[in-house]
């Protein structure tokens, strides 16, 4: 037994890098698993665009939906509008976190609607920058979320007093994951900004883990267990810990 690993894909825009999308798609399809795609729904970050516009980007999704792959809402605009880090202070910046409850859920209900023109629907949220608060998880819950990527953890958890909303974790450091005995966590892929060198890497991964890694979809079926104060404050240190050693590293 070891741990699991489930993928999700950030960043899904119709001008994304195409190429390195299509690269991890064989890669999936070679693996037998499918990910979670985080699409923008009206994406404004002039960083994310990386490709030629496709015009049949929602018939594509809707495609991969289709073969087994989970769709989620990756923010709105995708811009950061404030320093805040929110919950899980992995980043010091947000669309979200630090905004009025009603500007949020005017943000996330403008996101929700896009994507249903589109024929999309998700009660899954992909926070960009993984940065959230209590306005953000009160007002996804308002309009039928009930489940976030993200959190550190070793399986799908409720916390308190969110009941509505399941937590499905992300990875604190792959390497120290995959040498856990038992649970699941995410692999989070940015494929906009993947080099060839990282491509060589991530091939490697998939053969070496292959056999543990499990679909998003798998993921989802996994009985969630209740998190008290002490888990989340704990949460909340580790990811404040994570970013100290991410920019302890910039500086080496
Ligand atoms: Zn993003």
């Amino acid at each position: 037994m070891s741990m699991k690993i489930a993928v999700r894909m950030d960043d899904i825009t119709p001008d994304m890098n195409w190429e390195n999308f299509d690269f991890f798609r064989n890669l999936f399809e070679k693996t037998g698993i499918t990910p979670l795609l985080g699409i923008v729904p009206d994406n404004k970050d002039k960083d994310l665009v990386k490709g030629e516009y496709r015009e049949d980007f929602y018939d594509i999704m809707k495609d991969l939906e289709k073969k087994g792959y989970t769709l989620a809402m990756h923010g709105c605009y995708h811009l950061y509008a404030t320093k805040n880090g929110g919950l899980f202070p992995l980043n010091k910046l947000s669309e979200f976190a630090g905004l009025s409850y009603e500007k949020q859920k005017e943000l996330l209900a403008h996101g929700q609607a896009r994507l249903k023109e589109n024929g999309i629907e998700t009660d899954i949220f992909m926070a960009p920058a993984h940065s959230y608060d209590k306005n953000t998880l009160r007002a996804l819950s308002e309009l039928g979320f009930t489940r976030i990527t993200d959190g550190f953890g070793k399986c799908p958890y409720i916390r308190r007093p969110y009941k509505g909303l399941c937590f499905y974790p992300i990875s604190f450091r792959l390497g120290s994951s995959l040498k856990k005995k038992s649970g699941v966590t995410t692999m989070v892929i940015h494929a906009n900004t993947v080099t060839e060198a990282d491509k060589k890497n991530y091939e490697n991964i998939f053969s070496a883990c292959g056999g543990n890694m499990i679909s998003y979809s798998e993921y989802l079926k996994i009985e969630p267990v209740t998190r008290g104060i002490f888990a989340a404050a704990a949460e909340y240190a580790a990811a404040r810990l994570k970013r100290g050693l991410m920019s302890l590293k910039r500086h080496i």
